[in-house]
This record gives C-alpha cells, structure tokens and sequence, in this order.
C-alpha cells in the first residue's frame, strides 16, 4: 500500500492513514468504505455508536481483501462501561462487523462522572489477552485519565484517539503520549471541513505546494507523527485524501500552521461528556 505503516508499543502495525466513517449511515457505509479500500485505504474507524459497523463489515467481506492486510478500529460507546457490559458490547460489535477479531478496540470516552473507565478497560485487557483485538486503546483521554489508567491496569493503550487538528493542536495530550510511548490519533483531524479549510494561511501552503488545502493539513499531521482518519462519502476527495505520501511541508510551512493552535474545540469536553 501508499500508507506508511507505523508500529505500535505492542508491536502491531498501523496505518498511518485509515478512513473514518461517523456519520455515514449504515446503508451508504458499504460503498463508501468499498470506495476506501479501492483507493488504498487499508484502515478503517468505526465505533458502535456509528451504528455503521454492519454496512462497514459488508465492505470489508466484498472487497477480497485479506483480513491480515486490513485494520479495523472500533469503539465501546459510553452506556456500556463496566467490566461485563464491555465484554457483551464487545460481542455484539464483532457480531455486527462479521469478524473473529478487531485489530483495535477503543473506549469511546472516559466519562469520569461514571468512573468506570478502568473497569470497562480491564475487561478490555481480556479481551486482548483472548486475541480478540490484538490491540486496545482509548479515545477522549485527558492525561489525567490516562495517568490514572496507567496506574491501575497493565496494559499500556497503544493510542489515544482525541480531536486534534490546526486549530486544537493538543501539545500538552501530545507530549505526555510521547513520555509514555502512547500513539496519538488524531480525529476531526480536517477539522470537520468548515473553517479550517479556507483559513488563509493553509490556502496560501496548499497554492505553493500546488496541493488541495486537505492535502496539506493532513501532511502536517503525518509530519508530526499523528495517526489521521480523514472522513469523506465523495469519492474524489477519498482519492485526495489519500494522495498526500508524494510531498512534504516544509520548516517555513510546518511554523506557519503552528502558528493556527486557537485551543478550541468543535467537539465535547473529555472532562464531563458523558455525564
Ligand atoms: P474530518 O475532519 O475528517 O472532516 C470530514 C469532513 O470534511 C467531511 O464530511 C467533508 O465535509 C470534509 N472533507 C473531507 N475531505 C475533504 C476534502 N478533501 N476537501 C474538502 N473537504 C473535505 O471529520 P470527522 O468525520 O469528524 O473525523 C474523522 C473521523 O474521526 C470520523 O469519521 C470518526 O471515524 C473519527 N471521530 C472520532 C471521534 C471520537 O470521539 N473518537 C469523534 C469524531 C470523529
């Protein structure tokens, strides 16, 4: 594949580039994933909550492709924390997915309100240990959560799943993943389509380098070593996105884009969602 692989603490590999699908309904899950895996995309991110993991499951089952040279990434959503509830929703995801394994298995959110969150993951660490996902993460962690989950489980999560982009560049969550050999992924990581793309300064890099203005925010990512899951149902911009391991930003491009770091977030806080 075009997609650099990247190797995670536990010694699976990753793609560096996989394709996201919230909000693509169940019945247009298929073809859009099916267009992803056409184009190369080898990774997909999904989660129960999306209620697309049965369309996403008949894609990969179409495609031909060999189980071992895909990665499937899903979620536990947050009504299910607990240590038996995960293991049933677990069930019920695979079942869904039509799959004897997941590659990734994330907790959607902490929601420290419940404080349930290590629980859910030691049901979690069974899970891995069975060789039903053969690697486990989280998704929305602040350090907190995870300087917490450190100290009361033994597997180290192989990434955090968090909303990042140019405009939430997360140097805090970033630098304490690094301490810890945790991979960020980042999510939204085209911040969703609406501004960011028009933002003057990533039109002007996009221009120079004579790149869509996607193309270059997502080369930051990977520059920076983020995981990215860019999401689109259109296929040429499923094409683009994944057209971006034949340049690079450079040192003046990489501090103009830091340069855009507003700390806000389109999505929830990890603090309290969930409550
Ligand atoms: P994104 O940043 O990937 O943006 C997707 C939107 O950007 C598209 O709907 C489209 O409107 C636009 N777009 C895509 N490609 C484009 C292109 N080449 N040119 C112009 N516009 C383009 O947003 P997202 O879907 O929120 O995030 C990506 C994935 O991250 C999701 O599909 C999901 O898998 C994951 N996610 C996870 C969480 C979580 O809590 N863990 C939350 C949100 C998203």
């Amino acid at each position: 594949s075009k997609v650099p692989s990247i190797t995670l603490n536990n010694g699976v590999s990753m793609p560096q580039l996989g394709f996201g699908v919230w909000q693509v309904p169940d019945d247009e899950a298929a073809k859009a994933v099916g267009t992803a895996l056409e184009a190369g995309y080898r990774s997909i991110d999904t989660a129960a909550i999306y209620e697309n993991e049965k369309g996403t499951g008949e894609a990969i089952a179409a495609s031909g492709i060999a189980r071992d040279e895909l990665f499937v990434t899903t979620k536990l959503w947050n009504s299910e924390q607990g240590h038996d509830a995960a293991l049933r929703a677990f069930d019920a995801s695979l079942d869904r997915l039509g799959l004897d394994y997941v590659d990734l298995y994330l907790i959607h959110w902490p929601v420290p309100s419940k404080d349930l969150y290590t629980d859910t993951y030691k049901a979690f660490e069974k899970i891995h240990a069975d060789g039903r996902a053969k690697a486990i993460g989280v998704s929305n962690f602040l350090p907190e959560h995870l300087e917490r989950l450190l100290g009361e489980t033994s597997v180290v999560p192989v990434l955090n799943q968090i909303e990042l982009h140019p405009q939430l560049q997360q140097a805090e969550s970033r630098a304490f993943h690094d301490r810890h050999g945790i991979r960020t992924e980042a999510w939204s990581p085209l911040g969703q389509g609406r501004g960011l793309l028009e933002v003057p300064t990533i039109v002007a890099v996009a221009r120079k380098h004579g790149r869509t203005p996607a193309q270059v925010v997502l080369r930051w990512h990977l520059q920076l070593g983020n995981i990215v899951i860019p999401k689109s149902v259109t296929p040429s911009r499923i094409q683009e996105n994944i057209d971006v391991f034949d340049f690079e930003l450079d040192a003046d491009d990489l501090a103009a884009l830091a340069a855009l770091d507003e700390g806000k977030r389109l999505g929830p806080d990890p603090a309290v969602f969930g409550a």
